[in-house]
């Protein structure tokens, strides 16, 4: 019987991978023009370190966390924990005060598998420490909004504020009253969540709830002096960058660490799994983790759903790899003559191929074609004998004679040369 890969978890194989790698090279260029650093942290971290900033009553802590209870840790769910703990255990705020650093790698929550929602997924990660200026929430978003342009996918970009321990307070008991009006008309989830996480229900995907809460108080209304100023300085950035945003007062994310900006890029084209990235700033997390005080901001962006969307559009042509050379040894004397040189063209920096099965010239034509190389060698024991080789120029199909040189580095350096011209 064979055996498949977990329900929710998915192998990238070739053909997919380099749309993946695309992304990635992509994420990096633009990560760097704003001067981020990587960091890379482990997948295994304490469980305490996710019910301590996620929040005991959010979806992930309560339901999706592949946890071993035995020894009370978990994977990842998410990247903005662990990269604080890095932060706080490695002093990186005595280096520098402020750190711009982004991670990219795989998480794991316990979801409902559907297209574009996984048990492990991908994201890349970036995280602003050590500022609470507006304008780099400004610039986050901005930042968010030129990869995802140059990646060439659309997007809407959607902001809120959650205000801070001093104003919040004051929203969840007007926003408490308005739902007890209302509460034999909301569903279920919503009912239990009006007193753990009342904010909860304004973000219910349940349209009967929507429909309830479309009149609520906003949150953007009953912000503190200092939040109103902070989020104005935010939007008023965003115009400086041109970026366009739209405000939304029923965002406020699934995680409790947020304060004052959220956002999420949304896309129209993948159904319910709308968010392709989402973030926020988290003034009090760090020193709830027991690190110094420190501000900060960031997003996550999910890879699984860029690719889906890049994959969508089908513009991008998958398979544009290249190698430099084939060489075809006809037969077992010519095979072991070409097995060193290849390895030496290798060495030298050539992408080369050769084949192992004793395979005919045609079907070794027919190889070199699949890997769209740009020259074939071709040796067969004749050639051998007479000590000339053929090289075909793949593009022009031009064809040279070249002399076989029983010195494999001398070969080898001249048809580094002829594959370089
Ligand atoms: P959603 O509302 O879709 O469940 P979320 O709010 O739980 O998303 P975040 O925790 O903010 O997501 O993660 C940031 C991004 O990571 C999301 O915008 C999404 O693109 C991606 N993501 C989250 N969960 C999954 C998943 N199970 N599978 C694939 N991608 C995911
Ligand atoms: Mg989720």
């Amino acid at each position: 019987m064979k055996i498949s890969a977990l329900n929710g978890f998915k192998d990238i194989i070739p053909g997919e991978v380099e749309l993946w790698q695309h992304v990635e090279n992509v994420a990096r260029d633009i990560f760097s023009r704003f001067n981020f650093s990587e960091i890379r942290m482990p997948i295994l971290e304490k469980t305490d370190l996710f019910a301590r900033s996620i929040g005991e009553a959010t979806d992930i802590v309560e339901k999706e966390m592949y946890t071993f209870i035995d020894k009370q840790i978990t994977m990842r769910p998410e990247a903005t924990a662990s990269l604080l703990r890095a932060y706080i255990q490695h002093g990186l705020h005595v280096q520098k005060p402020v750190q711009r650093l982004f991670t990219i790698g795989p998480m794991f929550r316990h979801e409902r598998p559907q297209k574009g929602r996984l048990r492990q997924f991908h994201q890349m990660d970036v995280e602003v420490l050590g500022t609470p200026n507006p304008r780099v929430d400004a610039e986050l978003m901005a930042m968010g909004a030129m990869f995802l342009e140059k990646l060439g996918v659309t997007v809407s970009l959607e902001m809120n504020s959650l205000g801070c321990p001093a104003c919040r307070p004051g929203f969840r008991e007007t926003l408490l009253a308005f739902i007890e009006e209302r509460k034999d008309k909301l569903c279920d989830d919503c009912v239990r969540r009006s007193t753990t996480n009342p904010l909860r229900v304004l973000d219910c995907k349940n349209p009967k709830c929507r429909e309830q809460v479309e009149e609520a108080p906003s949150i953007q209304e009953h912000l503190c002096d200092d939040c109103a100023e902070h989020f104005t300085s935010v939007q008023k950035g965003l115009d400086q960058l041109k970026v366009d945003y739209s405000l939304n007062k029923f965002m406020v994310r699934g995680l409790d660490y947020y304060t004052r900006t959220t956002f999420e890029f949304i896309t129209k084209d993948l159904g319910a799994q709308a968010a392709v990235g989402a973030g926020g700033r988290y003034d009090g997390l760090v020193e709830k983790l027991g690190g110094p005080k420190v501000p900060g901001i960031g997003f996550a962006l999910g890879m699984e759903r860029l690719v889906l969307l890049l994959q969508q559009k089908e513009e991008q042509k998958t398979d544009n790899s290249k190698i430099d050379i084939f060489v075809a040894g006809l037969g077992e004397k010519a095979s072991e003559f070409v097995f060193p040189l290849v390895h030496i063209l290798r060495q030298q920096g050539l992408q080369t191929a050769m084949d192992h099965e004793g395979r005919s010239l045609k079907s070794q034509m027919k190889q070199a074609n699949k890997l769209n190389a740009g020259y074939v060698l071709i040796i067969g024991e004749n050639e051998l004998e007479q000590g000339q080789a053929v090289l075909r120029n793949m593009a022009t199909q031009e064809q040279q004679e070249i002399t076989i040189d029983s010195d494999n580095m001398k070969m080898a350096s001249l048809l580094m040369k002829k594959c370089r011209q």
